[in-house]
């Protein structure tokens, strides 16, 4: 179940870092998306456009499931010792680095 986690939430290690991946594998599909619709309005790349805006479409539902998946992980609270603000982190790794100072917080298993 460890490895079948880090495979879906890859590199990250705070929930802060997954949202912001999740933003903008969103804001990718959505521009993906509205090149699509621009198209469409075109006459001749109409059959192009509507394969745009089914792939903007699906980059965007896949990016949500994943987010939900990912941020469902049990994820845990951990006091940053330089900075005392609580990060949400993914348990199972050794360290991460604050999403408030940047200072590496080493965790004990
Ligand atoms: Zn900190």
């Amino acid at each position: 179940m460890g490895l079948f986690s880090t495979f879906f939430r890859g590199e990250f290690k705070t929930v802060k870092e997954v949202e912001a991946a999740a933003f903008r594998t969103f804001y990718s599909g959505l521009i993906v998306l509205i090149v699509g619709l621009i198209l469409t309005l075109t006459l001749v790349f109409i059959p192009f456009g509507i394969s745009l805006m089914i792939l903007g479409g699906l980059i965007m539902l896949a990016d949500i499931l994943w987010f939900v998946f990912v941020s469902k992980r049990n994820s845990i609270n951990i006091q940053c010792p330089a900075c005392q603000k609580d990060n949400q982190v993914f348990p199972g790794d050794s360290y991460f680095n604050c999403i408030y100072c940047g200072k590496i917080v080493l965790l004990r298993e």
